[in-house]
């Protein structure tokens, strides 16, 4: 019954429904107020009160409100808790809606305008207060064209751009790699991610966003920036449609897309990056994570860079080698580190503070640190260029670094050292850069100095000492005296007005002093108005630079990646990796960087045992067994991870390191060892399971952490059993197999390049001591008990276990055990083949059925004569 509404109800009902699904923040006062659904949303995200105002259709309307002046802290708590907002603001004063209602001949309705000017979404942000300064801000739009995915991700906190296709498979793979914090979809996508925002399909047309692009960037063709495919274009299209919506017609910084090809990276799916912990531990924060032992950057953007290094390591030998390359002059050279490093650490984050600029955003602080960096950039520069014999990739870098002199002149005139964020106060604008600013500042100046003069005068010519001029917001200027001393001011003829009697002073004005105070709110005002001019000015200056801008950024982005992993390495004795092509994996002496690290916090403990791993092509399948503790899963992890750093670029954890490129990584862990994700965990093991099965090949690199794990003892080492063999016959990968299932060794009799390992463990008076030694050999036994001991099994239950076990034990002598027969089992290879003539008369007799004239009976006799050729 929408006749209840009243007018302004009405105007909260459309701004709703403009809102859609985003929370409508309606700006009343000093206050955003939510109301209805978004009400109890808020304010249970929010934890603040939910009150009443109203009503609506006989009921109170559910209300609550957070003030504009601390909206963004809340802003930032809805978007973490998963909401978009939509903020809706007064766009006139009350003054000019009363006057538009009595020129619109309704005085008495006077309601002030409101209209959404903005849209505030996880990958839209670009408030410094809002963004994690070592986290990159991701916005993707994904879209399926004829079977292919187009994928656009930016950055917009600093207008980054790469758009890449790759086929529907490798989508879960290309998410998982950029982490978007928001994905746009068409309105009918079918695929994951489901929660996607979803929009109108006309927007991820492929010639709108090749249209798109080319309005943005002002060209004609985008030849100049490189091959896009239509799948690109479209998933472009749907992303800046997208940006459009959401910034009201107003675009972000947006710089140049970049083509990516998928086949230029390492894949790695989402379960492998989970229980990699790359960027994030199992429990979704950074303590404990692969980022969090080896980041060393001193920028923001440095530590974003290397986070996207490490998500997306290369599969590219040369581009491998020269971000290698540049690590180790920097390694090699710890003054010219120390030096550049120095120099980063007071460099502002000037890729987001052009970001904000260019979406107007920006403030005079966000000016300054775009004139301090500049020029940081270019003695950065000088200071590289002293030095002799740089690699290719800095030799690239380094013409980055400078160009913005023009720029920089004009801000370090124009601008004050440090500029306020706040630019409605003024007070940027340095001295002599502007006379008229200047004289109208004198002019304040002088009136202020003129008020402080009166004030002087007056306390004389009153004869009260404790006389003051004082101002406020509300009287302005005023003339203040306490008041036992009012009397003499009040008399008709004193000069002095009354306006105001407070407890225990007296308030007046004097005609001298309102005729200062208003040259000053007159010079004021001018000079405000002259410096917002200014401010306008400078920033589309700015903004012409853009490109060059965020290409500065990017190279000091990259300096400060390549000289702290210098610094890291450094630290520990880590070595340059050798790259090869041919699938080896020749580790000396590796350790896994988060664990030793751990080990080091623990003052006293034990130290980390470096760790060999040898494999090749005719040794590529490792069976690690040994007992539960011993160390299997960090050796797994730690090969996997120095794949991983070693193709992002960067130097490993070990004394010598030859890895042949690994194209796709894949790691897996046994179930119980997961969180259940709504599948049951076994499931969930079993699906990543298949996913390498089908995925994985000759240049990849596996790990499969006690696979099988999951399920009874049967059935998991069966499982196990054929997962291992078919890695070993059909995928040919090097693979790293952790198990306990002792009678997986059997395996090594029929499987060449399968070979075992253990962890090594022995018992010592009675308890056990883990050696963590990875060597050759299968595990002698599980030392389970001992393990429980170690844990503080009460001593009657380890003994009970004993007198269990031994009497299995027995059985199992008697019986050949749990694998008896196994080895005579076919391989796995050969189990699958079928003789080619028996398939083909089957397939021929199958083919001519005519399945629909048989008779239940025929058909079951048809089945067993059938069983029965087979
Ligand atoms: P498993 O997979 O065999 O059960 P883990 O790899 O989980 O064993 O290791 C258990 C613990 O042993 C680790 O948390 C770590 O503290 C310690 N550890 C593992 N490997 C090493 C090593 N190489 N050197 C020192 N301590 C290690």
């Amino acid at each position: 019954m929408a006749g209840t509404a009243t007018p302004m109800m009405q105007q909260y009902f459309d701004l709703k429904a403009e809102a859609g699904d985003c929370l409508l923040f309606f700006r009343m006062g000093d206050f955003f107020e939510m109301f209805f659904d978004d009400a109890r949303t808020a304010a249970g995200v929010l934890d603040i009160a939910l009150t009443t105002r109203g009503e609506y259709e006989g009921r109170p309307v559910p209300m609550c409100g957070v003030p504009v002046h601390s909206a963004e802290g809340y802003l930032a708590r809805l978007i973490k808790g998963g909401c978009r907002v939509a903020i809706a603001e007064q766009v006139e004063t009350p003054e000019q809606a009363k006057e538009r209602a009595r020129a619109e001949g309704h005085a008495s309705k006077a309601l002030v305008k409101r209209s959404i000017v903005r849209f505030v979404t996880a990958g839209t942000l670009t408030e410094e207060a809002l963004l994690e300064p070592r986290r990159a801000n991701m916005l993707a739009a994904v879209c399926d064209l004829r079977g292919s995915c187009g994928l656009a991700a930016c950055d917009i906190s600093t207008g980054a751009m790469v758009l890449e296709e790759f086929p529907p498979e490798r989508l879960g793979a290309a998410l998982a790699r950029i982490g978007a914090s928001e994905i746009v979809v068409p309105e009918d996508w079918s695929h994951d991610p489901a929660d996607g925002v979803r929009r109108p399909p006309a927007s991820f047309a492929s010639d709108a966003g090749e249209a798109r692009l080319k309005t943005v960037h002002g060209v004609a063709t985008l030849d100049g920036f490189g091959q896009f495919s239509r799948a690109m274009l479209a998933a472009a299209g749907g992303l800046i449609a997208y940006l459009e919506h959401a910034g009201r017609g107003e675009l972000p910084l947006l710089l140049p897309p970049v083509a990516r090809p998928s086949a230029e990276f390492m894949a790695m799916d989402e379960s492998t990056r989970a229980s990699l912990e790359i960027l994030a531990n199992q429990q979704g924060t950074r303590s404990h994570s692969l980022i969090a032992a080896v980041d060393r950057c001193v920028t923001g953007a440095g530590a974003r860079l290397l986070a996207e290094d490490l998500s997306a390591p290369l599969a590219d030998r040369a581009r491998i080698g020269k971000r290698l390359a540049s690590v180790r002059y920097f390694h090699d050279d710890p003054l010219l580190r120390a030096d550049l490093r120095r120099a980063l650490r007071n460099m502002p984050d000037i890729g987001r503070a052009l970001g904000r600029l260019v979406a107007g955003r920006g403030s005079p602080r966000d000016l300054g640190q775009v004139r301090d960096g500049l020029i940081q950039a270019r003695q950065i520069s000088e200071m590289m260029r002293a030095k002799p014999d740089r690699p290719a990739l800095l030799e690239y870098l380094l013409p980055n670094l400078v160009g913005h002199a023009e720029l920089t002149d004009l801000l370090t005139r124009a601008l004050v050292p440090a500029p306020p964020t706040e630019r409605q106060n003024g007070g940027f604008i340095a001295e002599g850069f502007d006379h008229a600013l200047d004289e109208l500042r004198e002019v304040s100046g002088n009136a202020r100095r003129a008020i402080a003069a009166m004030e002087a005068r007056y306390r004389e010519d009153t004869g009260t000492p404790a006389l003051k001029i004082r101002h406020n917001g509300v009287l302005g200027y005023f003339i203040e005296v306490p008041a036992k001393h009012a009397d003499k001011l009040m008399e008709a003829d004193s000069g002095f007005t009354h306006r105001q009697t407070m407890a225990n002073a007296v308030r007046f004005n004097s005609l001298t002093l309102h005729e200062e105070a208003s040259r000053i709110a007159e010079a004021g005002g001018h000079a405000l108005a002259a410096e917002e001019a200014h401010f306008e000015e400078l920033t589309e200056r700015v903004a012409q630079r853009s490109e060059a801008i965020a290409a500065t950024a990017a190279a000091l982005a990259r300096l400060d990646v390549s000289a702290g992993q210098a610094e890291r390495a450094s630290e520990a004795e880590w070595c340059v990796p050798q790259i090869v092509e041919e699938p080896i994996l020749a580790i000396e002496a590796g350790r896994h960087p988060v664990v030793e690290g751990a080990l080091a916090a623990q003052a006293g403990k034990e130290r980390f045992v470096a760790n060999d791993c040898a494999l090749s092509a005719e040794d590529r399948l490792w069976l690690v067994g040994g007992p539960n503790m011993g160390g299997k899963s960090t050796f797994l992890r730690q090969n996997a991870l120095i794949i991983l750093l070693a193709q992002a670029g960067g130097f490993v954890p070990a004394r010598a390191a030859r890895i042949g490129l690994v194209d796709q990584l894949f790691s897996r862990v046994g179930a119980s060892d997961n969180l259940a994700r709504g599948r049951s965990t076994f499931m969930v093991e079993m699906v990543e399971t298949a996913a390498i099965l089908s995925q994985a090949g000759p240049r990849s690199f596996v790990i499969l952490d006690e696979v099988g794990r999951g399920t009874s003892t049967y059935d998991g080492l069966a499982l196990a059993w054929a997962v291992a063999e078919a890695i070993h016959e059909t995928n040919t990968s090097r693979c790293l197999f952790a198990t306990h299932y002792h009678e997986m060794a059997r395996l090594a009799d029929t499987c060449e390049a399968l070979s075992l390992h253990h962890v090594r463990a022995k018992e010592w008076k009675g308890d056990l001591v883990l050696l963590h030694e990875v060597t050759k050999g299968a595990a002698d036994r599980s030392y389970g008990l001992a393990v429980a001991k170690l844990a503080g099994v009460p001593a009657p239950v380890v003994k009970r276990a004993r007198s269990v076990l031994d009497k299995l034990e027995k059985g199992r002598a008697e019986t050949g055990g749990l694998a008896a027969g196994l080895g005579d089992l076919p391989l796995f290879a050969a189990a699958m083949e079928v003789p080619a003539d028996t398939r083909d008369a089957f397939r021929e007799r199958l083919q001519s059925l005519d399945i629909d004239a048989l008779a239940p009976r025929e058909a079951l006799d048809l089945l067993y004569d059938l069983k029965r050729e087979a």
